[in-house]
């Protein structure tokens, strides 16, 4: 069994009932089950465009693979109806996997931990309020210049 984190995000339709059924979604994955799902936040595009998006990050065990994990999300991701127009456009479900155990890999496909969570407010600041002893005050105070408020 192994410890996951998945970050979500919306900025596309009723993104608030999106991240809140993918969240269960996950959940109800083959051998996976949900542990600790935060608060939903809003925040401003940051490495993206559109509108403002709804947030969320959720602790899972799971015995998937980590490959079959990413699959699983992004068919989850395809079901929400997610298109892809240009690199970065405004999507109806964004699904990452923040760490996978302490898995490190870096791979076409599949980098663990994800590159850029140290860098998002949208993941440190849902993360600092399930798993505080992941997230320290120097974290959040980076990435204090990016907007997110808690919903
Ligand atoms: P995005 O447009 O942010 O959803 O990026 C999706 C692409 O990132 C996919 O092609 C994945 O294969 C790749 N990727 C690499 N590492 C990760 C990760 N830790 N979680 C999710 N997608 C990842």
């Amino acid at each position: 069994m192994v410890q996951v984190c998945v970050a979500f995000g919306s900025n596309l339709g009723d993104s608030q009932s999106t991240v809140h059924q993918a969240i269960k979604d996950v959940g109800a994955l083959a051998s996976t089950q949900l542990r600790k799902a935060s608060s939903l936040y809003v925040s401003a595009p940051y490495q993206a465009t559109g509108g403002q998006f709804v947030n969320a990050v959720a602790i899972y065990n799971t015995q998937l693979p980590a490959l079959a994990l990413l699959e699983a999300l992004q068919d989850l991701e395809r079901i929400a109806g997610r298109v892809r127009l240009y690199p970065n456009a405004p999507r109806t479900l964004d699904l990452d996997i923040i760490f996978y155990g302490d898995v490190v890999m870096d791979t076409l496909r599949l980098t663990l931990p994800h590159p850029r969570w140290q860098e998002r407010a949208f993941v440190l600041k849902p993360l600092a309020e399930i798993c505080p002893e992941l997230v320290g005050q120097p974290s959040l105070e980076k990435v204090s210049n990016q907007e997110i408020y808690r919903l």
